[in-house]
């Protein structure tokens, strides 16, 4: 029986969790979307995260340099309004940080792409409307 390998996105089984759409099938819904995107900043799946961002916010590249991906958690998600409310966790140069986002989510061509995020903790924080602190991050470092 082959060893089951944990999901990054908290699933029991990468295999069957973030693994098929990683390889190519359309995630069914906003929330596996943004499953597999969390697992794919961990995987450091650059071509996954760009070609799951919808062309009008995508950056044109990814540098994962940095960061540790410590946990992901759905908090809730809405099909109504097509967003997700998660809490990821993870570490720069050994402080642990948390990332408290409302993404947005569109349905384009048969996919499920990822739009934009707002941060209901980040009031103080000088973040630009429309980006998400994983993509700051992630260009930036
Ligand atoms: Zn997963």
């Amino acid at each position: 029986m082959a060893k089951l390998k944990p999901c990054p996105c908290g699933g029991p089984d990468y295999a069957s969790c973030c693994g098929p759409f990683h390889a190519s099938d359309p995630a069914p819904d906003a929330q596996r979307l943004m499953r597999s995107r969390y697992s794919a900043y961990v995987l450091k799946h650059e071509d996954y995260l760009l070609a799951t961002w919808h062309e009008s916010t995508r950056p044109t590249s990814l540098d994962f340099s940095g960061e540790k991906w410590l946990g992901l958690e759905i908090k809730k998600s809405s099909a109504e309004s097509n967003t997700v409310e998660f809490v990821a966790r993870y570490k720069i140069g050994g402080r642990a940080h948390r990332m408290h986002e409302i993404s947005r989510f569109v349905f384009e061509d048969g996919r499920w792409l990822y739009l934009d995020g707002e941060f209901p903790d980040s009031s103080s924080d000088a973040l630009p409307p429309n980006s998400s602190p994983i993509a700051l991050l992630a260009v930036t470092l």
